[in-house]
């Protein structure tokens, strides 16, 4: 298991070797000397790069991460011995672990995402109603939801489905956290609502449909607060950090990001669960990573038992959907959880998080 302990010690085992900013690899002839070897090692080292070697039945080759820069002008392929040169350039630096070890904990108006704490995001899909969304509130926060969730413009397959209340819906979200205290996740959909949506909002959701939007990843990199920036439904994972690389680049440092199911072949959920896509962020990158069970399944019998899975594959925190009365929901009523079930839902998931070394 990939511990938040264990990641400095894969670092220094070498085991980021094909992730680093700059990794080199030395295929050297078969039958190379030692000698020979050893000179391209040297040269390495002293040109500042760490250099591990790996010897095979026929080559040997030699694995080099350090600075691009440093080769400048250097023409090892004409070393003695040198079959030839694989260059590996990590497409991301901002998000990559290499430049920024440690984990990254971000604070979303108070609350630590990323920390020792696992954190939970509750509420509807979709604001609906006024009542709707403060009955929602009330019940996430007295069970113990750290962040309020709610759609105020909603990204719809068809157009003729409830496109959300906009505006309307900012404001009632407004009256949630005024009363609730709970701090507000709503997603924005396009360039047009970046201000709207971050005046109200403390953490601005990028949903899975805009993960590639670069002009709006753009436009949330000059806001100064967090976003949470949702796995692409065709995305690789490092896609995914390319996407927050937009944001990261463009100055703000503050990016969380949700995994919530990627298209595949199987039909008998709405999307498949990449639970793996956690510790392959986390191997990589320092950016903490939620995991949405709700969208990645489309089923609220199978968001607990996946809500588990993520937290003990290294997820720091979960986000779900909850209405008061799914039945009746305008949007994604299949997935969310009933209010009445969110508190033993909680319960459920403190154990698990007890076990590999988190707080609820
Ligand atoms: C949502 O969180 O309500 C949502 C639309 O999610 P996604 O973008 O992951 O489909
Ligand atoms: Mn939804």
């Amino acid at each position: 298991m990939v511990t938040r302990e264990r990641i400095p010690s894969l670092i220094r085992d070498g085991l980021f070797l094909s992730s680093g900013v700059f990794t080199l690899i030395v295929v050297m002839q078969p039958g190379a000397s030692e000698r020979e070897i050893t000179a391209v090692c040297d040269r390495l080292r002293a040109l500042g790069f760490q250099t591990h070697l790996s010897t095979g039945v026929e080559h040997t080759i030699i694995g080099a991460i350090g600075d691009r820069s440093n080769l400048a002008g250097v023409n090892l392929e004409t070393y003695p011995g040198v079959e030839k040169l694989v260059p590996i350039m990590k497409p991301f630096k901002l998000a990559s672990r290499e430049y920024h070890p440690d984990n990254t904990v971000i604070d979303v108006a108070g609350v630590q995402v990323g920390g020792e704490r696992v954190v939970v995001i509750a509420g509807p899909c979709a604001v609906e109603s006024r009542k709707q969304l403060l009955t929602a509130a009330r019940g996430v926060r007295a069970a113990g939801a750290d962040l309020l969730r709610a759609g105020a413009f909603k990204p719809r397959t068809s157009p003729y489905s409830f496109q959300g209340l906009e505006e309307e819906g900012l404001e009632i979200l407004l009256a949630a956290r005024a009363e609730t205290g709970l701090p507000i996740v709503t997603e924005v959909m396009d360039q047009r609502g970046v201000e709207m949506v971050a005046e109200c909002a403390d953490m601005v959701q990028v949903g899975a449909r805009n993960m590639q939007n670069f002009n709006l990843l753009r436009d949330l990199g000059q806001l100064d607060k967090p976003v949470l920036l949702k796995r692409g439904p065709s995305a690789t994972v490092e896609e995914w950090l390319m996407a927050a690389e937009y944001i990261l680049s463009s100055g703000n440092s503050r990016v969380v990001l949700c995994e919530r199911g990627i298209r595949t072949f199987e039909t008998g959920t709405r999307n498949t669960l990449d639970v793996s896509a956690v510790p392959a962020v986390k191997l990589q990158s320092h950016l903490p990573v939620l995991v949405d069970p709700s969208h990645g399944t489309g089923r609220w019998r199978m968001v607990a038992p996946m809500a588990l899975a993520a937290i003990a594959a290294g997820a720091d925190g979960v986000m779900v959907e909850v209405h008061p009365c799914p039945e009746e929901a305008l949007s994604d009523g299949a997935q969310s959880l009933h209010l009445e079930r969110f508190a033993g839902f909680l319960a459920e998931l403190r154990p698990v998080a007890e076990a590999v070394g988190r707080r609820m």
